[in-house]
């Protein structure tokens, strides 16, 4: 299906760009046009104006602070992640993005659009929550920072709001994390997805593609029987669909929990 008409913006700073979407009620930013420009095409969504960040070099880079942060730009692609030195100080990010689709959309799509579609499915959300991130939104009147557990509200919706924009992700240092996901075909749609990390002392589990937004687990300690128990008493609600029943997604997310706990607790030693 075709594009609607659609008005184009292509702002070379950060500022522009904000000013562009504060100006226009109907201004969407456009970033890898992955998800945005198929959702136009479906006729999903009808932004009046789109603001494309691919000039904003401001949002391209990927930084190691001395105290091990990994601090990516929002603009930054899969691809960019797999290939940079600086995010192989967290391994597990690179890894996640070699699992997205096919090249094409990982040299196209980027950690921002990712995060802000939240896309229930999509993998960057839960491994985000489980290293605990941080997220940097800014408006046209400042900035601020929200961590990534708070960052998605709900199906598509996240804290960035209307003439927002997210810029980085800061990741803090760690290695005690693993990530698991069945997906529909090689390098399909994650059925189910679970992000572990160690890292904090405390087990935490995060649990995706079961409801709007990623379910955050702390079983207390990372016994396998405990992180399966963890899951079983969530009382997850996943939907029921052509590719698994509720049922079978709750059984997925205790298997793939164990799964990530055990690459984290791999990882530890
Ligand atoms: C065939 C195919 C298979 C895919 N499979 C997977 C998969 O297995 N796993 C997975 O995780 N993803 C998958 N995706 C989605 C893909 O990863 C997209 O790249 C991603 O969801 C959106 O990133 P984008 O850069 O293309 O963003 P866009 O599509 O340009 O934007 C997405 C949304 O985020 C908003 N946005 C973008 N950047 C910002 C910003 N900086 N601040 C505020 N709002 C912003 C846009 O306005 C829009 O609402 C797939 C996509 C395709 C086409």
């Amino acid at each position: 299906m075709l594009l609607p008409e659609v008005e184009y913006a292509r702002p070379s700073s950060v500022q522009e760009a904000l000013g562009l979407l504060s100006e226009y009620e109907g201004a969407r930013p456009l970033a890898g046009g992955q998800t945005l420009v198929n959702v136009m095409k479906a006729r999903a969504a009808a932004p009046d104006v789109l603001v494309d960040l691919q000039d904003l070099d401001e949002l391209k880079g990927i930084d190691l602070g001395a105290d091990g942060t990994v601090t990516l730009g929002a603009m930054v692609t899969y691809s960019d992640v797999i290939g940079s030195a600086e995010a192989r100080a967290r391994p597990i990010l690179g890894e996640v993005c070699a699992q997205i689709a096919d090249v094409q959309v990982r040299n196209r799509g980027t950690v921002g659009g990712n995060i802000c579609s939240n896309d229930p499915t999509n993998h960057l959300p839960p491994l985000l929550v489980a290293l605990g991130a941080t997220m940097t939104i800014r408006a046209a009147g400042g900035e601020r920072t929200v961590p990534a557990e708070q960052f998605f509200v709900g199906v598509y919706q996240t804290a960035a709001g209307p003439g927002e924009l997210l810029t980085t992700i800061s990741i803090p240092a760690g290695k005690a994390d693993g990530f698991a996901a069945v997906t529909i075909g090689k390098d399909g749609t994650c059925i189910v997805n679970v992000a572990a990390s160690l890292d904090g002392g405390s087990p935490c589990v995060v649990v995706g593609c079961v409801d709007a937004v990623p379910i955050v687990l702390r079983p207390g300690t990372d016994d396998e029987d405990a992180v399966r128990s963890a899951v079983r008493g969530a009382n997850l609600q996943p939907p029921s669909d052509v590719h698994a029943s509720a049922d079978y997604r709750r059984h997925l997310a205790e298997v793939l929990a164990a799964r990530a706990i055990r690459q984290a607790q791999g990882r530890r030693n």
